[in-house]
């Protein structure tokens, strides 16, 4: 049975991304300017380069890919709780290249912005802390 608790809607920022920034930590700071600890981002764009992960469920390890080209961002999606008492942004990202053809997978710091639009909605409720999820050796919220 699925682990789920009610939240509600409270401030919504939008913005855009610093020209050649990595779009984790920009996101993150907004968080942390804005005492954000749980809710949604969204954005779209274009990088510079990119780097995203794909988890092994195997080996239980990420394996990162990096992309050193221009894409779009069709879809830049995730949420925002806490990890060590500290706003994280957990995204998954889609990117195009020019022939329309389409990569993505979780989103990691390296992947550097060259224009993107931000919507981040802030949630309110008890907060969602990660902590290691034994059955998938990944950092789960704790519920
Ligand atoms: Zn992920």
């Amino acid at each position: 049975m699925a682990v789920y608790r009610s939240v509600t809607k409270n401030r919504i920022l939008m913005g855009k991304l610093d020209f050649e920034s990595d779009i984790i930590e920009q996101l993150t700071g907004v968080c942390k300017e804005n005492n954000i600890k749980l809710g949604k981002v969204q954005a779209i764009g274009a990088v510079r380069k990119a780097k995203v992960g794909y988890y092994d469920q195997d080996t239980r390890t990420y394996n990162f890919m990096e992309f050193d080209k221009h894409l779009e961002i069709t879809s830049l999606t995730g949420n925002i709780s806490l990890k060590d008492g500290q706003p994280i942004i957990h995204a998954h990202i889609n990117l195009s290249d020019e022939n329309g053809g389409v990569t993505g997978g979780h989103l990691a710091p390296g992947t550097i912005a060259f224009a993107g639009e931000f919507i981040i909605e802030e949630y309110e409720g008890e907060d969602f802390s990660r902590g290691l999820d034994n059955d998938t050796g990944l950092p789960l919220w704790e519920m």
